[in-house]
């Protein structure tokens, strides 16, 4: 790749650049029910009214308002609706009928008094309704959530079990979704070993892997491993052609100024296009990014910790935003810091933290780190305190914005 192109860009351009990059794939349809977690490919809008008639919210009776104004009243009981069937017949006046929840209301009848503030008769043929309703109680009316041809849900929003249902609710058995970008991980390192084994002196076992694999499958991508090479060109080189291959190539390691570090050389050996090699962030300056065709490729810094937060703000926004979403970065909150942060790198600094709200603020506990290789500070923190270069010091009590990691939700 390109030497000149050495300068630490700032995260805002970078991204800037990995989004004008990260091209929409092509919509694919699927079984609704395989929907979950994919990024919607269309509009969808109801295709009759919410409700699609006037609907008990009770088990109870339908009558008229004005015929129980007097409550307690006695009327006798035409009948019986249950959910499903719907009353041909208009409520006569002075009557109720029997209704059960999710049952049409008839015509006629304008209210429901639920069944705990009445009292059948001991021969069922008439109610005492205890207690008055105004017109319109307990009845959902027809098209009062939404109208027919209304928008439900648009495209570029994440389908979620509630997204599910309004798509099943529409009738929407097969849906459009992006098609999941093909991504392959290649992980290099002399000194890595496989997960199963136990690293002889000087070798680490290899977790980038697992982990940028995960993040990828998070995010959508249909992903490949091609295993952990050495620092060795042809090897890297190998693994490099497969995985031009699809849609996003992503390699661990090897980007820095290490003699070692053979990863941009091979790529433009491939006429891997270089975008930006370095960007102004903490962890994780060394971050390549480059293109070749319609192939978009990440050289993600081998460090643990610098690998999973570029991988999250950059690599998992392309994967997004090839998938057709609208929204593709984390959110960021502003949150009051419970003891003190320093940031003297001249970068962008995501550190570690807790947050929790409490006593009415979210307030971010900072975690001992020893860095950028500090996996297990990393695995504990469910945010990232941001602090801008020019910030070198937060006390106890500041406002910071934090960014939320993708376990703030679910742990
Ligand atoms: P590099 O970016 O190749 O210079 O690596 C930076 C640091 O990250 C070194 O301490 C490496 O040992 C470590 N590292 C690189 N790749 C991995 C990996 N796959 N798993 C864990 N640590 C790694
Ligand atoms: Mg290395």
């Amino acid at each position: 790749m390109a030497a000149e192109q050495t300068a630490l860009i700032p995260v805002e351009e970078a991204l800037e650049i990995v989004l004008a990059h990260a091209k929409t794939l092509p919509y694919e349809e699927v079984p609704l029910e395989d929907a979950v977690g994919r990024v919607l490919g269309e509009d969808v809008a109801a295709d009759a009214d919410m409700p699609p008639f006037d609907r008990s919210a009770m088990d109870g009776y339908a009558v008229r308002a004005a015929d129980v104004a007097g409550a307690p009243v006695l009327l006798p009981v035409l009948g019986q609706i249950r959910a499903g069937q719907f009353p041909d017949e208009p409520l006569p006046a002075g009557t109720a009928v029997q209704i059960m929840t999710g049952a049409p209301v008839p015509a006629g009848a304008d209210a429901v008094q639920q069944v705990e503030k009445t009292r059948r008769s001991a021969n069922g043929r008439s109610v005492e309704v205890l207690e008055a309703v105004s017109a319109g109680q307990n009845v959902a009316r027809r098209g009062s959530e939404v109208r027919a041809g209304e928008s439900v849900i648009e495209a570029g929003e994440t389908v979620d079990p509630a997204a599910l249902a309004v798509l099943a609710a529409v009738g929407r058995a097969r849906v459009a979704v992006g098609r999941r970008p093909r991504l392959a991980v290649v992980v290099t390192g002399d000194e890595l070993v496989e997960v199963g084994e136990r690293p002889a002196a000087g070798r680490i076992r290899n977790s980038n892997g697992p982990a940028v694999l995960a993040q990828a499958r998070l995010a959508g991508a249909d992903v490949r491993s091609l295993g952990v090479v050495p620092d060795v060109e042809d090897r890297i080189a190998a693994a490099v052609a497969e995985g031009l291959k699809g849609d996003v190539l992503v390699l661990s390691g090897g980007v820095s100024e290490g003699v070692f570090d053979l990863v941009e050389g091979v790529l433009a050996g491939f006429g891997v296009e270089a975008l930006f090699t370095k960007v102004a962030i903490k962890p994780g300056a060394p971050l390549v990014f480059g293109r070749r065709g319609e192939t978009l490729v990440f050289g993600l810094p081998g460090n643990p910790v610098s690998a999973q937060v570029t991988f999250d703000l950059f690599v998992r926004a392309a994967l997004l935003r090839m998938q057709g979403a609208r929204t593709v970065s984390r959110p960021t909150v502003d949150v009051e810091l419970a003891g003190p942060l320093t940031n003297r790198s001249g970068r962008r600094a995501h550190l570690p933290a807790r947050l929790e709200f409490e006593s009415g603020r979210f307030l971010a506990r900072p975690l001992r780190s020893a860095g950028s290789a500090d996996l297990v500070a990393h695995a504990r923190a469910n945010a990232l305190v941001v602090l801008e270069a020019e910030r070198t010091a937060a006390a106890a009590g500041e406002r910071v914005p934090a960014l939320l990691l993708g376990n703030f939700l679910d742990r």
